[in-house]
């Protein structure tokens, strides 16, 4: 469950203050539109500190997956691009991070055959994330790619053999496919070492932000405040944004979310604790709580948004940090790839 999650999430953080090293990362997103809030505090805000704090990391643009929930990729190469601006303008740095795109690589993908064998379609018809996506899919079928899509996932977390994954709370299910992937990918081939490790994930002070709509935030379900929107896009979005009739602003995320998660996004852009923000607000109602995020998302995204403005004049740059990239993918997922045929012992 999530709050089991969360204690773990805080004893992961004491190790990884300890002993930088001992971590590798593999976290990414889907190539589907640009990244925000909900991305930044729920996952990107964690990956710049733990790199900076020493921790190896790989970015996967999960360009396959574009396809899990739509017929084709649109806009791929203006997408893939925004996610390394995104990167970039959030304090990602190429030299210490991998970032590749999961299609470059080959032999990550061939990874997902014999993990395939290793889960059963009951376990893989069970997971609540992707029965959410397949409700808020615009497909009228489900895909084989949507109904597999976390096993691939389990190739791009274990290609590099990651044992930490900072996600937001809609990625645990997934988590706990790849950790049966791992543990029985061992049991069956391991001869008593193990191959892979069980990752663990690292969730956020802000593992689920709701979009304007009171759902979860997301590039695809037009609810989105992005990392790139202009000051006045940013203002629009908040203005519209949905609220209740209870005009007492307070903090309180299980009766009043849609009003909570706007207090809370506030309450994270200005470092402070949430319902403290909520009491200053308080008779002020939806206007003044209102007014107070937007001043404080703005100001917060600010430097941001000018580095990426920066970047965007860098195409050449941008895609040669792509090709560096998987160049490196490439050599650790052919290394992991030759373990693992080794290891079966059954494939030429
Ligand atoms: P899409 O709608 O195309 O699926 P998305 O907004 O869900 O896009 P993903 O690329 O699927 O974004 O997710 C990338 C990462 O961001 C994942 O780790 C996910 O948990 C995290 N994340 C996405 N949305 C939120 C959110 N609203 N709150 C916290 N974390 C989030
Ligand atoms: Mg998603």
């Amino acid at each position: 469950g999530v709050s089991a999650a969360q204690r773990r999430s805080a004893s992961l953080e004491e190790a990884i203050r300890r002993d930088p090293g001992r971590f590798r990362v593999l976290t990414g997103d889907r190539p589907t539109g640009r990244l925000h809030l909900g991305h930044y505090f729920g996952t990107l805000h964690n990956r710049v500190r733990l790199q900076n704090l020493g921790v190896e990391m790989f970015l996967v643009i999960a360009d396959y997956q574009v396809l899990t929930d739509r017929d084709v990729a649109d806009h791929l190469t203006e997408y893939v691009e925004g996610l390394v601006l995104d990167y970039l303008a959030v304090g990602i740095d190429p030299d210490r991070t991998t970032i590749f795109a999961h299609s470059a690589v080959p032999a990550l993908n061939q990874l997902l055959l014999p993990f395939l064998s290793l889960v059963s379609t009951a376990e893989l018809s069970r997971n609540p994330t992707v029965k959410d996506e397949i409700a808020n899919s615009r497909q009228s079928s489900v895909s084989g790619l949507m109904f597999t899509y976390p096993a691939h996932q389990a190739a791009d977390i274990l290609f590099c053999k990651a044992n930490l994954v900072p996600v937001g709370q809609d990625q645990l299910p997934h988590l706990e496919v790849t950790r049966t992937v791992a543990r029985r990918f061992n049991d069956r081939y391991g001869s008593g070492a193990a191959v892979f490790p069980e990752p663990d994930a690292l969730l956020s002070a802000a593992p689920l932000l709701l979009g304007t709509d009171g759902t979860k935030m997301s590039k695809s379900r037009g609810n989105a405040i992005s990392l790139a929107s202009s000051a006045d896009e940013t203002a629009k979005l908040i203005r519209g944004a949905k609220t209740d009739a209870d005009r007492h602003i307070t903090y309180d995320p299980v009766t009043r979310a849609e009003v909570s998660s706007l207090v809370l996004l506030a309450a994270l852009c200005l470092n402070r604790d949430p319902h403290r923000v909520a009491e200053d607000i308080g008779a002020g109602g939806a206007a003044a709580l209102k007014r107070t995020v937007t001043e404080a998302v703005n100001e917060y995204l600010a430097p941001m948004r000018a580095r990426r403005a920066r970047y965007a004049q860098e195409r050449t740059y941008l895609r040669h940090i792509l090709r560096e990239g998987i160049g490196r993918a490439n050599a650790v997922a052919e290394s992991t790839l030759d373990e693992v045929r080794t290891a079966m012992n059954a494939l030429y």
